[in-house]
């Protein structure tokens, strides 16, 4: 039996999640897209954990700036999206749908998942029933569509609400307050988002994180997945850009 995968949420910028992934029995650390590198090494160092691979999901520099302070620190692996090569500060190994990277016995299945970016990855730990899904999905959000069209974002959010219901999904922003307030707005009818928004009101009002979430409370209180057909979708994309809570 192997040990679990320790999973930590570094906090950094305003609402940024940097998450260090660490497997006691092999010793390897791997942080999933470190935008800022003192918190991480900081909490590294205070885990006495050696930091051996960087994982990120896409370019943004809050994913990535800190890839080459943390490498020049640690020696650590940068791994990311083939579809971003250029764009990734130090990329030293490029992947893509299928490929497969392990932080010692635990193996992560690489989903392509555009929409934000158009090279966007999601890392898959099935047997772990974890998901470090990056700027693709939030707690009753996704990203914006910086790069990619509605319809590549609607498949990718359909994807990963594919994995099963307890599967908890690691996103990289604490954005589910105001994700929470849209969807009530955009679906006032549903019991379990207006109850999940008043959950989540405790939560934040306690200062305590709403990440990771599970695909079973995705699917029950994501507007993004409530949309049924990539119109729907497209124009709550549209009104959520737009939309101030009160
Ligand atoms: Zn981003």
């Amino acid at each position: 039996m192997s040990s679990a995968l320790e999973i930590v949420a570094v906090p950094a910028f305003a609402d940024n999640y940097l998450w260090l992934v660490h497997d006691e029995d092999s010793g390897e650390t791997a942080v999933i897209d470190p935008g800022d590198p003192a918190p991480v090494l900081a909490e590294a160092d205070r885990r006495g954990w050696r930091i051996t691979t960087i994982l990120n999901t896409h370019w943004h520099g809050d994913h990535t700036g800190g890839n080459l302070a943390i490498k020049q620190v640690t020696g650590a692996t940068i791994i990311g999206p083939a579809g971003e090569n250029g764009r990734v500060p130090g990329l030293d190994k490029a992947i893509g749908e299928g490929d497969r990277i392990r932080i010692g016995s635990h193996e992560a299945e690489v989903w392509e998942v555009p929409g934000h970016t158009v090279g966007h990855i999601a890392y898959i730990f099935s047997d772990d029933a974890v998901a470090f899904v990056g700027d693709t999905m939030f707690a009753m959000g996704c990203g914006r569509l910086f790069e990619g069209s509605a319809e590549q974002m609607h498949v990718s959010l359909h994807r990963l609400a594919e994995l099963p219901p307890e599967t908890r999904l690691y996103c990289a922003h604490e954005y589910t307050l105001a994700n929470a307030h849209f969807a009530a707005h955009a679906f006032p009818e549903s019991k379990e988002i207006s109850d999940r928004l008043r959950h989540i009101e405790q939560e934040r009002a306690a200062n305590r994180p709403t990440v990771p979430t599970t695909v079973a409370a995705e699917r029950a209180t994501n507007p993004f997945l409530l949309a049924r057909t990539v119109e729907q979708f497209a124009d709550l994309r549209r009104a959520k850009d737009d939309y101030r809570s009160a």
